[in-house]
């Protein structure tokens, strides 16, 4: 993941970014970090980059000129880099902005470029931000006097959540807020300090009654530190009780809620919309009667999603005939899919045979040359997918017979065998190690299969994943 940070003191951002962790990780290349300086786009010949406001008050503002120019820059450099003319989010650290919080950290980790516009004095020419910037963030209800720090923290918490950066990925997972909870308390040696001991459940060796522990630990902590997020918790816990009605079909909604990557949109007797920050995805749930109140809730999200390219995921056909009738100004593309889940918790028979490795960008002309997908665009998800270490090769003798891939929003997917291999159980095998490897991670699998591919609906069974009853209408809309 690459950042530009636009600012007029870029020593003391490169400084913070060289050390430590983040520095690790930029000469490993998972994250890298490009500073640019205003003041070397201004035309002024003082090099001055800022002026008195009009109307009055006290301080200068940051002038539109050099912003802009130091903008347009990186993002012109960005398009030369990339065959396809993409949005790159702009952010504009400010007091003025939604907060930073780690839902937002996790949704700005699946980018693949970011850029980062500091501001200083009183602020900048409010012409220019409305001409450059996508979302107006902020790191907390008090005024600093420069959008450096505050974009070095949203770096920061961004960074760690990229694949590869952390030595130990489950760390993210466990961490406070991971779920809209606190981390529990966390001992070391030795046992008894001034007298205190570590708790006796930590010492038993029984991960069950740790867990359950360690749970119980993060609920109370948050509900006393923290009623605001204590009430989402509930709230999302709430509306997973409500999807386990039916379990099969909502299992992609309660897997997000549940892994905390995802955002609880609306929740009601109307139904149930949640965004995955991780694709952008929006999974909706509704009863035929109750179809167009709950579009009427989720409006502005569904307009939003609709205008960036990204997904809905329908679980009711009746729910996806209301948003075509009703966003009647956009053409949409459909993939109706049975969601199939493996509901036990027991793992499948391991293919020995077979050596499994988690494939790399490396092995993208391979992967592209195979795999196609008629709604997203193949070479760039295919990078993303093998970026985030989402994808699986099988190997036999040393040689790709097979791989299978999890997609942004947590699915099992991407499944394909080389044509020389198949009928020899590769297919089976990759997918049984995919199901294992997310057992391990306590995630229960799941998967969509289009719903004339009966092929696949016969492999799910055969590996022992349960259909759900309904179907999931996948919608992609673009303007007429
Ligand atoms: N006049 C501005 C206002 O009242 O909203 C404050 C300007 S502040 C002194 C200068 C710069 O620091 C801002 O343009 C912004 O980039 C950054 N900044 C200050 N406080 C911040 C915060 N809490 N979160 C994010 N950025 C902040």
């Amino acid at each position: 993941m690459r950042f530009h940070v636009l600012t007029l003191f870029p020593d003391m951002v490169k400084d913070c970014l060289e050390t430590s962790i983040l520095g690790r990780a930029q000469e490993k290349g998972c994250v890298s970090f490009h500073t640019v300086n205003i003041r070397d786009f201004t035309e002024d010949k003082h090099k001055k980059v800022d002026d008195y406001t009009y109307g009055g008050g006290a301080g200068m503002l940051m002038q539109a000129q050099p912003v802009y120019d130091a903008w347009k820059s990186v993002r012109e450099k960005a398009f030369s880099d990339c065959s396809e003319r993409k949005r790159i989010r702009t952010i504009y650290v400010t007091p003025q902005g939604i907060p930073f919080t780690q839902k937002l950290a996790r949704e700005l980790a699946s980018e693949e470029e970011l850029i980062l516009l500091c501001g200083h004095y009183e602020g900048i020419d409010e012409r220019v931000l409305e001409e450059t910037v996508t979302d107006y963030v902020s790191i907390g209800d008090y005024v600093l006097t420069g959008g450096e720090l505050p974009a070095m923290v949203i770096i920061d918490a961004v960074s760690r959540l990229v694949p590869g950066v952390l030595h130990n990925e489950e760390s993210a997972e466990t961490e406070s807020f991971h779920n809209n909870l606190l981390e529990y308390p966390q001992y070391s040696r030795p046992e008894v300090w001034h007298g205190k001991r570590v708790p006796d459940v930590l010492l038993s060796g029984d991960h069950k009654k740790i867990e359950e522990w360690r749970l119980k630990q993060s609920r109370e902590r948050t509900r006393e530190r923290r009623p605001d997020l204590y009430l989402t918790y509930e709230k999302d816990q709430g509306a997973i009780s409500n999807l386990y009605r039916q379990k099969l079909l909502h299992m992609d909604m309660i897997q997000v809620l549940g892994r905390g990557t995802g955002k609880l949109l609306h929740m009601d007797e109307d139904g149930c919309a949640v965004r995955d920050l991780m694709t952008g995805t929006i999974f909706l749930t509704a009863e035929e009667h109750t179809a167009k109140p709950l579009l009427s809730h989720i409006q502005n999200a569904v307009t939003e999603n609709l205008e960036r390219g990204k997904l809905l995921a329908v679980h009711q056909a009746e729910l996806a005939a209301a948003v075509r009738e009703k966003y009647d100004g956009y053409c949409f593309t459909e993939q109706i899919c049975r969601l199939f889940v493996y509901t036990k918790d027991v793992p499948l028979k391991p293919a020995h045979h077979i050596v499994f490795r988690e494939l790399t960008e490396n092995d993208l002309p391979v992967v592209a040359e195979h795999y196609h997908d008629d709604v997203v665009d193949d070479i760039a998800y295919l990078k993303d997918r093998l970026r985030k270490k989402s994808m699986l090769g099988a190997f036999l003798e040393e040689k790709l017979v097979g791989f299978i891939g999890m997609h942004g929003e947590g699915s099992i997917g991407l499944l394909h065998v080389l044509s020389d291999w198949r009928r020899k159980g590769v297919g089976a095998a990759l997918e049984a190690e995919m199901i294992n490897r997310l057992l391990r991670e306590g995630r229960t699998p799941y998967c969509y299969v289009r719903e004339e591919n009966e092929a696949s609906a016969g492999l799910q069974e055969k590996l022992g994943l349960y259909p759900a009853k309904g179907r999931v209408h996948w919608l992609c809309g673009s303007r007429r």
